[in-house]
């Protein structure tokens, strides 16, 4: 099961709706699983904010994303910027997937504080 936050691979940190929470259509207590406590204190942090409910990209996740362009627009450079991204290989593609996860990553880590709830 991948990570409910950002779609690594999952490895063992969780998350279960509380008995009397919110509930998955078919009845089921919701269950999310994590990459890891940062990704499982940032889900946390969303359900706070949201009174429970999981809304949009908090102010870090935003200011995360905004983060992301130079490392996008340094990649896009050095793969050449008179290229479409039509023109782009397989292998080109998933390396640019992978800049802008790393980045996004990296820079929601440092922003999000590290207070652990546990
Ligand atoms: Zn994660």
């Amino acid at each position: 099961m991948i990570c409910a936050i950002c779609g690594r691979e999952g490895r063992g940190f969780c998350w279960l709706s509380p008995r009397n929470g919110s509930r998955a259509p078919d009845g089921k207590r919701l269950f999310k699983r994590f990459c890891s406590m940062r990704c499982q204190d940032i889900h946390l942090q969303r359900l706070k904010a949201g009174g429970g409910v999981v809304i949009d990209p908090t102010h870090n996740e935003k200011a995360a994303m905004e983060a992301v362009l130079p490392s996008l627009g340094e990649y896009v450079a050095s793969i050449g910027m008179d290229r479409s991204l039509a023109a782009y290989s397989r292998e080109e593609i998933l390396h640019m997937v992978d800049v802008v996860l790393t980045a996004y990553f990296d820079n929601l880590r440092e922003l999000t504080p590290d207070d652990v709830p546990f």
